[in-house]
């Protein structure tokens, strides 16, 4: 798969503490996306799914992966790689522009490995401000498994954004309003 770039862990990409991995490559170009260096199928690195799988099996203290994009759809082993998340008992949470039907209708299979679906293009004309982790009222957070409450507190709290400073310089992460008020693109 391509990968774009990973963070071992992250508190806001998701509920409690997780590893992140964003994948190369969008064919979907919504207006206003927030990672649109995502979109070219060739950047990023290539990487197998246990090569992935042994870098997260070494971080301690998370609780699952979230899988963002580029869109993790289009990456041809991405069934594998949230099987093998969940093998080390981790959750899976999956952002993905396309709905939750066309997933299916795309691979029938791949969601009995994903615990949350947060789903649906970006539209930037209908920004989220208060649902934690979705980026316009359009998408919809999806409990595919019980492995979380929807009444957990953590869902309700406010969106987070993170800053780091690493060999690459600045990074920054988290809620896109709050990302692109940072990185001012
Ligand atoms: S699906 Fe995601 S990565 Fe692709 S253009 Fe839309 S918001 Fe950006």
């Amino acid at each position: 798969m391509r990968v774009a770039h990973t963070i071992d862990a992250t508190d806001a990409e998701g509920p409690g503490r997780r590893f992140a991995l964003w994948t190369q490559g969008c064919t979907l170009r919504c207006k206003g996306c927030c990672n649109p260096e995502l979109f070219d199928a060739t950047g990023g690195t290539e990487r197998t799914v246990p090569d992935v799988l042994a870098q997260i099996a070494a971080v301690d203290g998370i609780e699952g992966v979230s899988i963002l994009g580029g869109e993790p759809l289009q990456q041809a082993d991405l069934a594998a790689l949230c099987e093998g998340v969940q093998a080390l008992g981790l959750t899976v949470m999956l952002y993905s522009g396309y709905l939750l039907a066309e997933i299916v209708a795309r691979d029938p299979d791949l969601l009995d490995h994903v615990d949350l679906l947060v789903d649906g293009r970006y539209d930037a004309t209908k920004p989220d401000t208060t649902r934690r982790w979705i980026g316009s009222t359009n998408q919809e957070l999806h409990f595919l498994t019980d492995a979380y409450d929807p009444a957990d507190p953590r869902f309700s709290e406010a969106n987070t954004v993170e800053l780091r400073w690493g060999p690459d310089g600045l990074v920054v992460n988290g809620w896109p309003g709050g990302t692109r008020k940072v990185v001012r693109r």
